[in-house]
C-alpha cells in the first residue's frame, strides 16, 4: 500500500499528474473500458431491468444474508469442502497459512483477489517462508515491480508496455528477445507461469459470487488462470467476504450478466466457473482439499445503516473508468487498494474515518459514477454523508470548517452576501492566471452582472409588463 496512505491522497494526486508516463497509460487503457461498456449495454434492450433484477438479488440477500451464509457453509461441508470464519484480515491470512501448513505446501499459486489485497495476504505469506506467485498477467507485473494494484479489475493500467518490458528483462533471465509487442510479453509471461501452475501445492483464488442453494464459488476471469489456480495444485483456498452470498444460481446468473458488461463490456467472462468441493471420486482433476475463508472486517456493521448499499457493490470498476478524479490521478493515489469513487465510500468505512480524511471530498459530485453503476449504489450521496460525519466529528481540515462557517454565516445575511458576490467576481477578474493550478482552466466571470443582479431586474420587468398589460385572464 501507498506509505502515506489515503491522507496523503493530495500529495499523491499531484504526483500522479506529473507523471507523464502515468498519464499515458492511464489516457489509453481508461477510454477503452468505457467504449466496450457502452458497446456491450447498447446490444441489451433489457439492460435496465437486468439491473434491476441483479439488484432486487443481492438486496433480498443481504436482508437474508445470516441464513443465507449458514446455508452456503451446510451445503459447502457437504460437498467435501470447508468453511473458515474471519473476522480480521489477521485472523484471514492465519487461516491460509494453517491450511498450507498442514497441506505441507509450500510453493503457492494465487489468482487474483480484492479480499487478498485487502488482508495483505503476499506480505504476510512472503514474510512466513512462503512461495507466492500471482497468475493474473495485471497482479503479476505489480508482484514484480512491488506495487499495489491501481484499479480493481485492471491491477497493472498505470504500466505502459515499455515499463512491462523493462521488468520482464529485469526478473527473467531469456537472454536477448524482443519484447516489442503485447503478444511477446503475453507469451513470456505464460512461459513463466505454466511452470508456477505445475509445480504450486496450494492455489489460492477469490470468488465474484457465493451461492447459498449448493454451496458452489462463481470464478470469472478472462485468461483462464484462476481456473488452473484452482484445478492444479492438491488444496484450493478460496479468500472471499460474507457480502458475495445470493440465494440461488438464478441470482448469480444475473450478477454475472451485469458483472462482465460494466466491468469488461462482454456479455460474459471468457472463463466463468463454479466450483462446489475437492475433487470427487469420478473426476478427472481438482483438488484434494477445499477452503473457503469468509471475511468480514467491519462488513456486518455495515448492515442497517446508510451504508448498506455498499455492500452490493460487485467489484465491477465501472464507476473508476468514468470518473474524473480516478482518470486523472489513477489508482495510487487514493493509498489504499480500493481506489474511484466505490474506493473513497469503502475506505473510510473499512479503515476508520481518521484513515481516509481528504476521500470523502475526492469527487466531482458530477453523478457519473450512480449513473453507471449497476447496482445502482448512490455513491455521491454517500460520500456526501460520510462529509456530514466528517463535519458532526470536526474531522475536517481547519481552513476548511472555517470557509464553511464563513459560508453559512454570509448565506444567513442576504445584503453581505451580495456584497461578497460582487467582491468575489472584481477579484476573479483581477486574479494573475498563474495563482491556479496548472491543470485547471482559471475560472472567470462569465457577464457583468451576478445572478441575483439579473434575477432582481427580471423581476422589476416583469412587475413593469404585468403593470402595463393588465391582468391575464384563463391561464
Ligand atoms: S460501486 Fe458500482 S460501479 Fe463501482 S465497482 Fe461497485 S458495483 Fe461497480
Amino acid at each position: 500500500m501507498n506509505k502515506h496512505g489515503a491522507n496523503g491522497f493530495a500529495a499523491q494526486s499531484q504526483q500522479a499528474l506529473d507523471d507523464t508516463a502515468l498519464q499515458s497509460a492511464l489516457g489509453h487503457a481508461q477510454s477503452g473500458f468505457v467504449k466496450k461498456r457502452a458497446q456491450a449495454i447498447a446490444m441489451v434492450d433489457e439492460f435496465e431491468q437486468l439491473k434491476a433484477n441483479a439488484q432486487a438479488a443481492k438486496r433480498q440477500a443481504l436482508a437474508n444474508l445470516a441464513p443465507l451464509l449458514e446455508q452456503f457453509e451446510q451445503n459447502l461441508i457437504r460437498n467435501g469442502g470447508e468453511v473458515h470464519w474471519a473476522q480480521t484480515p489477521q485472523e484471514l491470512n492465519a487461516t491460509v497459512m494453517a491450511i498450507a501448513r498442514n497441506a505441507n505446501g509450500r510453493r503457492i499459486i494465487k489468482g487474483k483477489s480484492m479480499i487478498g489485497e485487502e488482508c495483505e495476504l503476499n506480505a504476510a505469506l512472503e514474510s512466513a517462508g512462503f512461495d507466492v506467485v500471482e497468475s493474473d498477467l495485471g497482479e503479476y507485473i505489480i508482484q514484480l515491480a512491488k506495487e499495489p494494484p491501481s484499479h480493481i479489475i485492471a491491477p497493472a493500467i498505470h504500466k505502459t508496455r515499455q515499463q512491462v518490458a523493462e521488468l520482464f528483462r529485469q526478473y527473467h533471465a531469456l537472454g536477448e528477445r524482443g519484447l516489442d509487442a503485447i503478444s511477446d510479453l503475453v507469451g513470456e509471461a505464460r512461459t513463466v507461469l505454466r511452470e508456477a501452475f505445475l509445480t504450486a501445492d496450494i492455489g489460492i483464488t477469490g470468488a465474484n459470487v457465493l451461492v447459498a442453494e449448493n454451496g458452489s464459488i462463481a470464478l470469472v476471469t478472462n485468461e483462464g488462470n484462476g481456473d488452473l489456480s484452482a484445478t492444479l495444485p492438491r488444496v484450493h483456498i478460496v479468500v472471499t467476504s460474507i457480502e458475495k452470498v445470493v440465494a440461488s444460481m438464478e441470482d448469480a446468473s444475473l450478477i454475472l450478466e451485469v458483472l462482465a458488461r460494466s466491468a469488461t463490456g462482454q456479455h460474459m467472462s471468457a472463463y466463468t466457473s463454479f466450483y462446489s468441493g475437492p475433487r470427487q471420486a469420478q473426476d478427472p482433476d481438482g483438488p484434494d482439499q477445499f477452503h473457503v475463508i469468509l471475511l468480514d472486517n467491519g462488513r456486518s456493521e455495515m448492515l442497517g445503516t446508510p451504508f448498506e448499499p455498499m455492500l452490493n457493490c460487485i467489484k465491477c470498476g465501472a464507476c473508476l473508468n468514468h470518473c474524473p478524479v480516478y482518470t486523472n490521478v489513477g489508482g495510487h493515489a487514493y493509498g489504499w487498494v480500493y481506489p474511484g469513487p466505490m474506493g473513497s465510500v469503502l475506505t473510510p468505512l473499512l479503515q476508520g474515518l481518521d484513515a481516509a480524511l481528504p476521500l470523502p471530498n475526492a469527487s466531482t459530485f458530477c453523478g457519473r459514477c450512480e449513473e453507471v453503476c449497476p447496482m445502482g449504489i448512490p455513491l455521491p450521496d454517500l460520500l456526501r454523508q460520510l462529509r456530514a460525519q466528517q463535519h458532526e466529528q470536526k474531522r475536517e481540515p481547519r481552513r476548511w470548517r472555517w470557509g464553511l462557517t464563513l459560508y453559512s454565516r454570509l448565506s444567513r445575511h442576504p445584503r453581505l452576501f451580495s456584497w461578497n458576490l460582487r467582491l468575489s467576481r472584481a477579484m476573479l477578474r483581477w486574479l494573475p492566471q498563474r495563482a491556479w493550478p496548472n491543470q485547471r482552466t482559471p475560472i472567470r466571470p462569465s457577464g457583468d452582472t451576478t445572478f441575483l443582479e439579473q434575477w432582481r431586474t427580471r423581476a422589476q420587468n416583469g412587475l413593469k409588463n404585468a403593470a402595463q398589460n393588465g391582468p391575464q385572464q384563463g391561464k
